[in-house]
């Protein structure tokens, strides 16, 4: 049947408009400024609640080849990988109390990764590990990097409690100078900076935010001593609590089933709902592991992210809500014509030749004429059914009506992280949970007592926010400390008006400073993915550098101008889809290419590994200045 033939269950024009007006609800002129930054009276909310003991030592003053900045899933890669390239002579600085990264920091109750575990967690065959589920929790990813360190010998590399304060470069040494809060002060050849893109806490800036004088935290700080219970739930000492959680993302969506079923009164401060679609996790049968042929995991991870890209495969190895939603997109798995859209998504990645384009589009036209539409027009209307699903499974999940129709999502299905779960919507049939849905507003304020909406004050004893983590801001806020270049130019100088890279990992006047994107490289479902990816490459360019004797690498200013440039032009792929989204930190706050440079590659993250790849194949670190 064409889809011009098909009868839909729902008015596309008047989804549309709702979609507009939900939207226009929302943007909000102030955008990344709406959000207060955790410094000053605020800095409590990052302090570390999981360390036992705060570490002593004496201040060290080191000279090492590489120093990585981060201990989360992409400085363990990136030793991981230098490592195989035989370069051990390096240190890994991080803030936490051990390795893990966002999983050191994201302990809350119900915690857990929503892509399939076979994909998320890396190198797996060279651990052995074998996760538990299709979809892994905080615990088991924290002990999964555990393993990863024990693999790859790390622990006595690290230095744990480690703040980063400053990385300069001193050009008569060739050497970066890496100061801690430790006051160590570290020399090294290169340093890898892999700091994490959601690792800043933020808040919103709301009247009133210092004013509450009961408990409060973010959720990437949970204080299981005042709540009690631990990653998995039990939150007993809450039986006597009334809790306000602000923030209904993927974190919230999360942790609210475990609050619901503890606290005395959980109210659940909604400014956007997320959309939740099936969880369906499963245990993970180990001979199935057992049996996988050599190389099973990079077939898979491609393979998954391929389907999300809407690259052309034979067949859907994780088939979960993720690929099933990029199915639905992308047309049914290589039908006898491919789909138009996918003619039109590899044309645009430059996957196919303009002469192959045609003939294929030709072909199309000609196979499935009837079915013709527009092809945005095509994929819009398998959101609108996709999300109908999303709609409808509120209604049948949410016993109260008004509730349930507060908590439908009425935006395309990638503008936001979709969420699945099986357990956050019946969490507001429970007597004890009140949704109070701000209709896109947000709070008006917080008092010494609770949180004012709408004229109602809700007086609580506990406020938590997951209320997410900068994203938009200057990379050294971000980071946690600046970074000066040759010249005594820092890197925010370099980027104010403007990020400038080469590949996302150089950028010039910062020689021998390794950045791990994901601005101006790829941006993956599975981000560990992109990491691994960025690790591969580090690790060529250091084993290349280590054979040929180089000591010094710095994008050259023609190289870094063209990638700028090309960063620029894909940005425009998506620039239409993030404009009509409903704000968020995917589209800038919905402010939607103020800087087009500042994006990921537009092209998406198979065209960029690949355009990555054949770089490497070359072997001559084209468009780096070497010495
Ligand atoms: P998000 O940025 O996704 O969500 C923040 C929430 O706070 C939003 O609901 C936002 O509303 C709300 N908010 C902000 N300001 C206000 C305000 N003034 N009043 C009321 N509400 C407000 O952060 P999360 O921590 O939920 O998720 C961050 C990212 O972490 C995810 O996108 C995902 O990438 C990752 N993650 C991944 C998981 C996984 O399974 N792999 C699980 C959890 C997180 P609004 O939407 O209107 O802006």
């Amino acid at each position: 049947m064409s889809l011009q033939e098909e009868t839909l269950n729902f008015d596309p024009d008047a989804l549309a408009k709702k979609y507009a007006l939900e939207r226009d609800k929302r943007v909000r002129a102030d955008g990344n400024d709406q959000y207060q930054e955790v410094v000053g009276e605020f800095a409590y909310f990052v302090e570390d609640p999981y360390i036992s003991e705060a570490l002593k030592r004496d201040s060290m003053d080191d000279e090492v080849e590489v120093v990585i900045i981060g201990g989360g899933f992409g400085g363990m890669l990136a030793a991981a990988r230098l490592r195989e390239v035989g370069i051990d002579d390096f240190r890994i600085i991080e803030k936490g109390g051990d390795f893990g990264g966002t999983w050191y920091w994201n302990r809350y109750p119900g915690a857990s990764c929503d892509i399939e575990s076979y994909v998320y967690f890396p190198l797996l065959e060279k651990t052995g590990f074998v996760p538990k589920q299709k979809y892994t929790n905080a615990p088991e990813t924290l002990e999964y990097c555990h393993k990863i360190a024990e693999t790859f010998s790390l622990y006595d590399q690290a230095l744990f409690q480690t703040e980063v304060t400053s990385t300069d470069w001193d050009e008569a040494l060739g050497r970066w100078i890496v100061s801690t809060n430790r006051q160590d002060s570290i020399k090294a050849r290169f340093v890898v900076h892999s700091n994490g893109p959601l690792n800043r806490p933020k808040l919103p800036a709301i009247k009133g935010i210092s004013q509450f004088k009961g408990h409060t935290f973010h959720t990437s700080r949970w204080d299981y001593a005042y709540t009690g219970g631990d990653a998995h739930g039990d939150l007993t000492k809450l039986a006597d609590k009334r809790v306000a959680i602000i923030g209904t993302g993927a974190t919230a969506v999360q942790c609210v089933p475990h609050l619901g079923a503890a606290a005395k009164a959980l109210y659940v401060f909604q400014r956007t709902p997320s959309s939740i679609d099936v969880r369906n996790n499963q245990p993970t049968d180990p001979d199935w592991m057992a049996t996988q042929a050599p190389g099973w995991q990079e077939k898979r991870r491609l393979n998954f992210e391929s389907l999300m890209t809407g690259i052309p495969v034979k067949e859907d190895l994780v088939s979960d809500g993720w690929t099933e939603a990029f199915r639905l997109l992308f047309g049914s798995l290589r039908s006898k014509a491919p789909s138009k859209a996918r003619l039109a998504l590899w044309a645009a990645q430059g996957l196919l030749s303009k002469a192959l384009y045609q003939k294929g589009m030709k072909q199309y036209l000609t196979d499935r004429a009837s079915e013709y539409m527009d092809l945005s027009k095509a994929m819009e209307i398998a959101d609108f059914k996709k999300m109908e699903k999303v709609r409808a499974r509120a209604d049948a999940m949410v016993e109260d009506p008004a509730t349930a129709e507060s908590l439908k999502p009425y935006y395309r299905q990638f503008c936001k992280r979709p969420c699945f779960h099986d357990e956050y919507l019946p969490t507001f049939n429970r007597p004890n949970v009140t949704l109070v849905d701000t209709d896109g507003r947000g709070l008006d304020q917080i008092t010494e007592r609770g949180i004012v909406f709408d004229g109602t004050e809700y007086e609580v004893d506990c406020i938590i926010f997951a209320t997410g983590f900068e994203v938009g801001t200057d990379y050294a806020r971000r980071a946690g400390y600046q970074i000066t270049g040759r010249d005594g130019v820092s890197i925010s100088e370099k980027w104010s008006t403007g990020l400038s890279t080469f590949h996302g990992m150089h950028s010039r006047g910062f020689p021998n400073a390794f950045f791990f994107g994901p601005a101006q490289s790829a941006f993956t479902a599975t981000y560990t993915y992109s990491l691994d990816e960025n690790s591969q490459h580090l690790a060529h360019i250091l084993g290349v550098a280590q054979e040929k004797g180089y000591t010094r690498i710095e994008a050259s200013a023609a190289a870094e101008a063209a990638w700028v440039k090309t960063i620029i032009e894909k940005a425009r792929l998506t620039a239409d889809f993030q404009a009509q989204c409903t704000p968020g930190y995917y589209n800038n706050e919905g402010h939607v290419n103020v800087n087009p440079q500042n994006n990921t590659y537009g092209g998406g993250p198979i065209e960029f590994f690949a355009l990555m790849k054949q770089w490497r194949k070359k072997g001559n670190l084209a468009g780096l200045e070497v010495a």
